[in-house]
């Protein structure tokens, strides 16, 4: 596995790779690595011939200084588990050579970025589809791999992919949770033993609204409402959004539907975290998540 820093070498290598025939798969990540970057960097493995993964925490999609500061790093680790991982580059640019002085040029999608986040974050989704092209331009890979834990993140990088004509599928895979259900992040590290028990609340209120709706609810007020109560008894009171949303155009739905998505955003001390579900999400949790059992029943409860 090799680790490339300059943007040039990089290049390069994908030239060579190009001239052999090979496909390439890129899967862009801010570090920090967690399983699930590793489902996305499994899937590149099995469609693609050779796999990039992209290391790099992006400032300008920051909209808090001090969010950037302590976002975790861990270089190090990180490249043992992609070389575990079979990963065969690590393309980790310097922000000097990505944003050099002088740097004037950027991408803005301009629809799905005023939902969701785009309200409580400004710029950020700016700065993510202003990297996501550099990286794409500089890899012109046949395929990129997004996890939909982000759920606005894929849909805005799809539309964009569209709306630009660019070259590259992007393929986006399921939320990798924790055995008690608290999506994987790499923030997650921030959260004291106390805090990531509170952040289950996420996890629970998804879970009820889910079963609000198989239940037969649909005015998205009351399942939303549910979803504050449980969030509120855990003790997160800074919620910046909980939606019922449409699956593709993320507009607000006041009628859920089978096919919406809830999700939400939220503060536990000084941790942000978004997750999301489908209303209608098939898979068994008890299948997937063995020990989610008990945790399942006091959602219920
Ligand atoms: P990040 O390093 O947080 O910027 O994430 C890099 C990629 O990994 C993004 O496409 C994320 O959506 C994806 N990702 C992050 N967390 C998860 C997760 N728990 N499950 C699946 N994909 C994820």
């Amino acid at each position: 596995m090799k680790t490339i820093a300059p943007i040039k070498g990089m290049k390069e290598w994908v030239a060579f790779l190009r001239t052999k025939g090979l496909t390439l798969g890129l899967v862009p990540t801010m570090g920090a690595l967690h399983q699930g970057h590793v489902s996305l960097i499994r899937r590149a493995r099995e469609e693609n011939d050779k796999v990039i993964l992209g290391i790099f925490v992006n400032p300008i999609q920051f909209d808090k200084e001090k969010d950037l500061l302590s976002y975790p790093r861990d270089i190090e680790k990180d490249k043992e588990l992609a070389s575990r991982e079979g990963v065969d580059i690590i393309f980790a640019p310097s922000v000097e050579e990505i944003y050099p002085k002088g740097f004037s040029t950027f991408v803005e999608e301009e629809d799905l970025t005023e939902r969701l986040c785009g309200e409580h974050r400004p710029g950020h989704f700016r700065g993510v589809t202003t990297v996501v092209t550099k990286l794409l331009n500089i890899i012109s890979p046949d395929r990129a791999y997004f996890g939909l834990k982000d759920l606005q993140q894929s849909h805005v990088i799809k539309k964009m992919v569209r709306d630009l004509n660019m070259n590259v599928e992007v393929v986006v895979l399921p939320t990798v949770r924790d055995k008690d259900g608290l999506a994987l992040s790499s923030r997650n590290q921030h959260l004291s033993r106390t805090e990531r028990q509170t952040a289950l609340s996420i996890y629970k209120a998804l879970i009820r609204a889910r079963e609000l709706f198989a239940s037969g609810e649909t005015n998205s007020c009351e399942i939303l409402q549910e979803m504050h109560g449980i969030l509120h008894k855990a003790g997160i009171f800074q919620i910046d959004y909980t939606s019922v949303v449409d699956p593709e155009t993320l507009e607000e739905l006041e009628e859920a539907r089978p096919d919406a998505v809830v999700a939400l955003a939220c503060w536990v001390g000084n941790t942000r975290l978004i997750d999301n579900m489908g209303l209608s999400e098939t898979t068994s949790l008890k299948e997937r998540l063995p020990a989610l059992s008990s945790l399942e029943r006091e959602a219920h409860a």
